[in-house]
């Protein structure tokens, strides 16, 4: 029991153990395409720190086990365990609410959890937030701007809270991408510029990890798209993300791997993929004659949604399909549909468990 009387709340999967506290990594990554500039980024050619942290650090470059936090007598998140691996993009969806911007303050030491451990590229954030958050590229859920600077102004001043290991021609590619005048005034930008400075103060040190609440928040579709492709880029330049979102496309789009938060606990991880591909079909069978729907409706896992004359039917089946086939190859069948969930549809699911349980 933690000294303030709450237990480390109701989901605790056992994680690895984790090794000591290690120096910043520098296991060498050649410059790639995203990190073309000299590599000036973090990436550094010395293999000789603490090999057995290293591997952690290589594989995993984001740990949080068993992550409690309360906002005074209000649990936030109920002993959440997360993994993201080094060079992938991971998803992070949830409600509002859910515990999303909680978890990735916690992952910055930008608020303490009250239980729980936390490793980011290899580090403790509460013992090294600056060397964290200088290898990492952070957009908040809600970022203040000065409004008296412009737009350089404001980016010169957050790349001086990361040691200055911003690169400029990459601002101005950036700046350019997003249609951004580097001299504009804060606080003549709309929010969605705003929301672009964001996004350009996180990627202008080329970090290794980006953690980025919502990017897309409030942009046009266009921009949207700009930012996932850079999202794309940094990841084939070696770097990690970590993003949250609403917007069960774009995470469909660009995540290799989907995590969902449900009020404070991770119910749902695994490869966007796999996550579709399990989920319930929907089937439109037509047959050159009618067929007797109950012989489908007693294959395991066939649900009959719509026995239709007999001629057409409407089946559910989750996951596999052979047994369903199988059954179906002894009838004449002349049309045959099916239709996958997408990954919206899946976390409508989620939201629905949600709403019924709160009720
Ligand atoms: P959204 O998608 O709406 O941004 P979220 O998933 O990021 O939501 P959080 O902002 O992490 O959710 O909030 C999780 C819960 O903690 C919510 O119920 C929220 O009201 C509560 N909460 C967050 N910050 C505080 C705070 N400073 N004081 C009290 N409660 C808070």
């Amino acid at each position: 029991m933690h000294p303030g009387g709450f237990s480390p709340g109701r989901a605790c999967r056992i994680l690895p153990q984790i090794g000591q506290e290690v120096k910043p990594n520098r296991l060498a990554r050649g410059p790639t395409s995203w990190y073309n500039a000299g590599a000036t980024n973090g990436w550094g050619s010395s293999k000789t720190q603490f090999v057995k942290e290293a591997r952690i650090n290589e594989q995993t470059v984001v740990i949080a086990q068993g992550l409690v936090k309360f906002y005074g007598n209000f649990q936030a998140l109920y002993g959440l365990n997360l993994e993201v691996r080094r060079g992938e993009i991971f998803g992070f969806l949830g409600p509002n609410g859910a515990g999303k911007t909680t978890t990735i303050r916690c992952l910055l030491d930008l608020i303490h959890p009250n239980w729980g451990t936390v490793r980011v590229l290899g580090l403790n954030p509460q013992a090294n937030p600056v060397a964290v958050r200088a290898r990492t590229g952070y957009l908040p859920g809600e970022l203040h701007l000065e409004p008296s600077l412009t737009v350089e102004g404001a980016l010169r001043y957050f790349n001086a809270l990361r040691g200055n290991k911003g690169d400029w021609d990459f601002v101005r590619q950036l700046a350019s991408r997003f249609d951004l005048d580097l001299k504009s005034p804060i606080k003549n930008l709309s929010h969605g510029n705003k929301q672009k400075v964001g996004v350009v103060q996180a990627l202008m040190h080329r970090p290794e990890l980006l953690l980025l609440d919502e990017p897309t928040l409030g942009l046009d579709p266009l921009m949207q798209q700009e930012v996932l492709r850079l999202l794309k880029e940094a990841r084939a330049g070696g770097a990690t993300v970590f993003f949250s979102s609403h917007i069960m496309s774009e995470v469909e789009a660009v995540a290799e791997r989907v995590g969902i938060i449900r009020r404070g606990e991770l119910v749902e991880v695994a490869e966007t993929a796999t996550l579709i591909n399990r989920a319930l079909r929907r089937i439109k069978v037509r047959f050159k004659q009618p067929v007797d729907s109950s012989l489908l409706a007693k294959v395991p896992g066939v649900t009959l949604l719509s026995p239709g004359d007999g001629t057409s039917m409407l089946l559910q089946v989750p996951g596999e399909m052979d047994g369903l086939i199988k059954t179906l190859a002894g009838f004449p069948v002349s049309d045959f549909e099916t239709e996958r969930p997408s990954l919206e549809e899946i976390f409508l699911a989620y939201y629905e468990a949600d709403r019924k349980e709160v009720k």
